[in-house]
């Protein structure tokens, strides 16, 4: 059988990209980062001092510089998936609150998704893929076999957000973080072109009260579901 395609969107930090690379490991699939390509395209944009979080985003510099951007994607020596701008690894750098904090106002000028949703495409092109985002099972895979919508309550999510920067030495308030997750799901939400929106054949999960090892065991019975 054809390998599938697996597209899960959802709320920020509902754990899509954990879940997407158990899944991606289990299978033998690809994993790919959605969200790392419109990081990247911010971290760019706020080191040109294009974007800020007050000002919003220089829209005519930000789509004038696209071709001057490759990103990519290699697996470091402990296999884990890390990004490139341009050949440089910025796979922490795009992490930064900083970059939390305008990602938004660059994801949603038409120019760059249009060119990042092409190379989405691309990179899944042959299936056997398991990619997670905001508008992967409505505009970049309409077609997936399987697609999820992640959801989680705010104080979960804003937990999980805090422990992932603290880990890494980044301090935030859980206040900061929680009304950086809400103000990006409010934009991604209300943005014109490609919202973040369930698709009408996706499943939902809310993991809030479930552990990782459930969400995953639920999912794998979805996948052999449909592999039948
Ligand atoms: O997935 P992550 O939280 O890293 O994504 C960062 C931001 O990138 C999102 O808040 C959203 O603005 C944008 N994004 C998007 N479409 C995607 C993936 C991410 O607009 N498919």
């Amino acid at each position: 059988m054809k390998p599938l395609t697996i597209a899960i969107d959802g709320h920020s930090s509902t754990g899509k990209s954990t879940l997407a690379k158990q899944l991606a490991k289990e299978l033998g699939y690809v994993y790919v980062d959605s969200g790392a390509m419109y990081r990247a395209v911010a971290f760019n944009a706020l080191q040109n001092g294009w974007v800020s979080k007050e000002q919003g985003a220089l829209a005519d510099q930000i789509n004038a510089h696209l071709d001057d951007l490759v990103i990519d994607f290699e697996l470091d020596a402990d296999g884990k998936n890390t990004t490139l701008l341009n050949g440089e690894i910025v796979e922490e750098a795009i992490r930064t609150m900083e970059v939390s904090n305008v990602v938004s106002h660059v994801a949603k000028l038409v120019p760059v998704r249009r060119r990042l949703v092409a190379l989405q495409q691309q990179m899944g092109e042959n299936g056997g893929v398991v990619m997670d985002g905001r508008d992967i099972g409505t505009v970049v895979f309409p077609n997936a076999e399987l697609k999820i919508f992640m959801t989680a309550s705010d104080e979960v999510r804003a937990g999980r957000r805090k422990a992932e920067l603290d880990a890494k030495g980044q301090y935030h308030s859980l206040e900061d973080v929680l009304e950086n997750l809400k103000s990006r799901d409010k934009a991604d939400m209300e943005r014109a072109d490609s919202p973040l929106i369930a698709a009408e054949d996706a499943r939902t999960l809310d993991n809030s009260a479930i552990s990782r090892e459930e969400q995953f065991q639920l999912v794998l019975s979805w996948v052999s579901e449909l592999k039948g």
